[in-house]
């Protein structure tokens, strides 16, 4: 059912007399291809309609348009996110940033790249790297998310554990408020304290502050080949172990990543590549040192591998073959996928304590009766216990929500987050002020309200 209102209905026709030239998807199949993101267990709304600007300038009458009807806007980049944060709401008016898609500049002098929010993030990556640059953020989904997505959810990824996450790359934006004010974040200065920094709290916030328009981003003088390796384990716990070993040793792979043996059969069966499906885990190791100093650094992770009790290692001989190892851990996801609805949960703790969780994890996979599998970035202590369930299958679906809530419980008692980098978006709603408690909600909501005192941006998403 789509909420048709006044309000909606003198929107549309105020944005088709103010901006002729804007494309808006009013036809209930575009508005349905628009209604969901990745997040497969979400019901989300239908759009009113959905927007494609392709100007700050079109963004900011937009906004000034829904203020002035009061009529929510649901910003979206490529509709990955795992957290329903663009999924749509009834009645809103989603506004996708897939037009605004331009590299604007690349700095060299200053290290930065000025980027339209549509740019998907490989494209950003190949773009620089064109210039013999770096752009460092890297989700699994990094084929086919974008920058303003990224920014949005101040997404993670596999390089992280060396380089940081997005919010570490972002030197400033341009952003359009709820009332159709523009303003501008940040610099390109390295160093630049004056005031509050803006640019920090919009990373990350969901659409639920502003419309990110326009981002300039850190850069790095690319760095040299990969070496990389995969080292299989007989335990879960011995992995854990070696993430730990590791660290300890002061190395800096620049991926440290671990899959299950649920994760490695969904991806051996899918793509039949001969992994040691015997293995109760396995973890992606990579270093980016120059020269020599890359082999030196994996030897001294197989070292720790072993040490932990590794079974096997494996090591890339080529480029190729290392792409292909990579490519086993980005396959994960899908590859749960093939076996019913997979609910991909972000839970986080400190490094050290990664081995409890995953003992937690299987704890609670095991008391609720249901299939998960656990991949993720050890190394960040930011693992995604993937639960799967068989489509349709009600009494199974309401067991994994059951699981969920103990293991956000179960990564909380260890110090930890119910959402290592997907974000709360809608899905993890009811958690946040488990996590970070009253008084820190209420500032939240204080800001929020400073911002959207309306509260038409995105409502329903993180607070
Ligand atoms: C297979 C797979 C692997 C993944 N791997 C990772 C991973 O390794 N690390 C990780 O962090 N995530 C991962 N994700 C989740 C997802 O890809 C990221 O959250 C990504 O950042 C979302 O980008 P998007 O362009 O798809 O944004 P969307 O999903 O469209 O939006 C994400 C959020 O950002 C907001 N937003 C989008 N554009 C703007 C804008 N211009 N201004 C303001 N707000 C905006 C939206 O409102 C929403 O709240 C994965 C997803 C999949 C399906």
């Amino acid at each position: 059912m789509t909420v048709e209102t006044d309000a909606s209905a003198a929107l549309l026709a105020d944005l088709g007399e103010r901006l002729p030239g804007l494309r808006l998807l009013t036809d209930p199949g575009d508005r349905q291809s628009y209604r969901s993101d990745e997040t497969a267990h979400w019901k989300a709304g239908l759009p009113l309609a959905v927007a494609l600007p392709t100007s700050t300038d079109e963004v900011a009458e937009i906004m000034r348009a829904a203020t002035r009807h009061r009529v929510p806007v649901v910003p979206r980049g490529a509709g990955s996110g795992l957290s329903g944060g663009s999924a749509g709401v009834e009645g809103a008016l989603t506004v996708a940033f897939t037009r605004m898609n331009r590299i604007v500049e690349i700095d060299r002098a200053n290290l930065v790249v000025v980027t339209q929010p549509g740019v998907i993030n490989a494209e950003l990556k190949a773009a620089v790297a064109r210039e013999g640059l770096f752009y460092a953020p890297d989700p699994a989904s990094y084929e086919f998310c974008s920058i303003g997505g990224n920014i949005g959810t101040n997404a993670g990824g596999l390089c992280c554990v060396k380089y940081g996450v997005t919010r570490d790359a972002v030197l400033a934006l341009e952003v359009v408020l709820a009332d159709g004010r523009v303003i501008r974040t940040g610099g390109r200065s390295v160093k630049d304290v004056a005031g509050y920094s803006l640019t920090h709290l919009f990373v990350g916030s969901q659409g639920t502050l502003c419309l990110v328009t326009e981002a300039t981003l850190r850069l790095r003088p690319a760095p040299p080949a990969k070496v990389t390796m995969l080292a299989f384990f007989a335990t879960l716990e011995a992995a854990g172990k070696a993430v730990a070993a590791i660290t300890a040793a002061g190395l800096t792979p620049c991926t440290l990543e671990l899959m299950d043996r649920v994760t490695i059969a969904a991806v051996d069966d899918w793509h039949n590549l001969g992994l040691d499906r015997e293995a109760a885990g396995l973890l992606l190791v990579e270093s980016d040192l120059p020269a020599g100093a890359a082999e030196t650094e994996l030897a001294a992770a197989i070292t720790a591998c072993e040490g932990a009790g590794a079974t096997q290692v494996v090591r890339a001989e080529s480029a190729s073959e290392a792409d292909w190892l990579r490519q086993v851990r980005r396959m994960a996801f899908r590859a749960m996928e093939r076996l019913g609805t997979a609910r991909m949960e972000d839970v986080g703790v400190p490094r050290s304590r990664v081995p409890e969780l995953l003992t937690e994890i299987e704890r609670v996979a095991a008391a609720h009766d249901v299939r998960c599998g656990t991949f993720g970035h050890a190394g960040d202590g930011n693992l995604h216990p993937t639960f799967v369930s068989t489509r349709g299958d009600q009494a199974e679906e309401a067991r994994v929500e059951a699981a969920c809530q103990e293991l956000y419980r179960a990564a909380l008692s260890l110090g930890g987050t119910v959402t290592g980098e997907h974000g709360i978006g809608a899905a993890r709603r009811g958690l946040l002020e488990l996590q970070r408690g009253e008084a820190a909600v209420s500032v939240m909501r204080a800001i929020k309200s400073a911002l959207d005192p309306l509260g038409i941006l995105n409502p329903g998403k993180v607070l």
